[in-house]
């Protein structure tokens, strides 16, 4: 792979991160991310099968992607998960998954062989009710046991927790003491707009409240700043003696758009360039006419607006104009 064969956009930002979506199905009904009327489901042959996957993803790869990580809807739904993740692992890269974890005590030794160590799993609240009046759904249970189980059996575990004014802000803590004696890493994403999830400016929680929460519990002096990685969203904290850390997402409030190294590709194989863009491109249709992919996904890239997919901040104009798809249907 020579550095001029990498997908680069028009600001120098190499994309070697690819997020693939499953399925656009889910066991779960997230208010955040499933519109309360639910989604139109489509036929089976609007979505990548499975050697669609794998021979996109294989292109990608060529194209200098080092990283994919597997998302949805939940990808754990999809019938033939289990053989995407072991054909996925046989490619050179980082192999990673984030999952709602209902279905993962089934995927444990597929994670295994495929190479797949690191699990990003969503979990609103810890508590039982609570959650389960997040994700409309009653599997609090099953998603605890399963979280015990991928930090048991020596996984890198990430919580994803949506923190939302009113619903959950006031756990911000009790997650971060999970982090005191398990290896887990906990990180806070500040709520985002997409289509059909009501969101409101009041609504998201920002970094400076979470971090402060921390601060005002835990001792100012006993939060330690980790250094970011090169292209991680996250700005990583830990507190003093604790095993795990905590991190915070402010997509909203503060993005991270300046090192963004990531493609999405939907379940029914469109590029998109940013979690914000409208753009799509259909890398399936192409596929499927046997027309050259690469170019389209250099396109895709190039066309790749600077921040937020063009989109200055969240202002009420954007939200009330918005034309993105809902969360569940782009894959987080
Ligand atoms: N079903 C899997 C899960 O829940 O982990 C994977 C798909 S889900 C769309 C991926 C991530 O997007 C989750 O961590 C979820 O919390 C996050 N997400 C969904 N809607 C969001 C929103 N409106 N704002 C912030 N994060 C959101
Ligand atoms: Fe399903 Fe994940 Fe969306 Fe929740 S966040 S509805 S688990 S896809």
């Amino acid at each position: 792979m020579t550095e001029q064969n990498q997908i680069k956009d028009t600001f120098g930002r190499t994309h070697d991160y690819l997020r693939i979506s499953l399925t656009e199905r889910c066991n779960l009904r997230c208010v955040y991310c499933m519109p309360e009327e639910g989604i139109k489901l489509r036929n089976k042959s609007h979505f990548m099968t499975r050697n669609e996957i794998l021979s996109i993803a294989t292109t990608f790869v060529g194209l200098g992607v080092k990283k994919i990580r597997l998302t949805g809807g939940e990808p754990l739904v999809r019938k033939d998960a289990k053989e995407i993740i072991l054909a996925l692992g046989k490619l050179p890269v980082e192999l990673a998954i984030t999952t709602n974890a209902i279905l993962v005590d089934q995927f444990i030794n597929v994670f295994k062989t495929a190479g797949l160590k690191s699990v990003n799993v969503s979990i609103d609240s810890l508590i039982e009710e609570r959650f389960n009046s997040i994700s409309r759904r009653i599997e609090f249970q099953k998603v605890k046991k399963n979280i015990a189980l991928l930090i048991a059996e020596g996984f890198h575990v990430k919580l994803n927790v949506v923190v939302m004014r009113h619903v959950n802000e006031d756990e911000v803590t009790d997650f971060v003491r999970l982090a005191e004696r398990e290896n887990v890493h906990i990180r806070f994403i500040e709520f985002m707009p997409f289509d059909g999830n009501k969101w409101e400016w009041d609504k998201k929680v920002s970094f400076n409240e979470i971090l402060s929460a921390v601060k005002s519990e835990f001792g100012d002096d006993s939060i330690i700043k980790i250094k970011d990685q090169k292209n991680d969203t996250t700005k990583c904290f830990q507190v003093e003696n604790f095993k795990g850390t905590f991190g915070i997402i402010s997509s909203v409030t503060n993005p991270f758009c300046g090192t963004c190294n990531r493609i999405r590709l939907t379940a029914d194989g469109k590029v998109k360039n940013c979690l914000f863009s409208q753009d799509e491109t259909d890398i399936l249709a192409a596929f499927r006419k046997n027309e050259d992919i690469e170019e389209l996904i250099r396109t895709s890239i190039l066309n790749k607006k600077k921040e937020r997919g063009g989109h200055r901040d969240f202002n009420d104009d954007f939200v009330e104009d918005m034309k993105n798809r809902s969360m569940i249907t782009i894959g987080g």
